[in-house]
């Protein structure tokens, strides 16, 4: 079962620069299952991060075992296409649906953060430094980083990011 989340996944909705596309769904096959351990309080300055890779793995899981289908999981909307194509990061990881059709597809990696007067479908990351920024703040912001691969479509939510409190 693919639940789409709300509240930070919004839909996109208009566009004003080639990065400004917001994140249109996050896909939590199990809400929840998030390894715990992995929510790092993490040093002095340095943001919260919850992984999402148990989350990850289950969808992948589903996949393979044909609960879900490959139209179901490779469902990035042209907007995230479109801002991994302008402002995503390069990753050295190779996407998990293509490789079982023997191409090599590198992923990318968009991170979009929400919170107070941003855009709600987000704002993209896109100019080095601009994440640590935030992280200043006294406001508090959410960061969400989604993989993406171009190829496939495939894109899944890889960490979120607390970010700022900094009162
Ligand atoms: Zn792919």
């Amino acid at each position: 079962m693919t639940e789409q989340t709300g509240v930070d996944a919004a839909v996109v909705t208009g566009t004003r620069h080639a990065c400004s596309g917001g994140l249109a769904t996050v896909k939590v096959v199990k809400p929840g299952i998030f390894d715990a351990s992995a929510l790092q309080t993490a040093d002095r300055g340095a943001p919260l991060v919850v992984d999402f890779r148990l989350s990850r793995n289950a969808t992948l899981h589903a996949w393979k075992s044909g609960e879900l289908t490959r139209h179901q999981i490779c469902d990035a909307q042209y907007e995230l296409i479109r801002t991994a194509t302008h402002c995503g990061e390069l990753t050295r990881r190779r996407c998990p649906i293509c490789v079982e059709d023997e191409v090599s597809s590198p992923l990318k990696e968009v991170t979009y953060v929400f919170g107070p007067r941003l855009p709600k479908q987000g704002r993209c990351i896109s100019r080095p430094g601009e994440l640590e920024e935030f992280q200043l703040r006294k406001q508090t912001f959410s960061a969400y980083v989604v993989e993406v691969c171009l190829e496939c479509n495939w894109n899944h939510i890889m960490r979120r990011m607390l970010l700022g409190g900094n009162g």
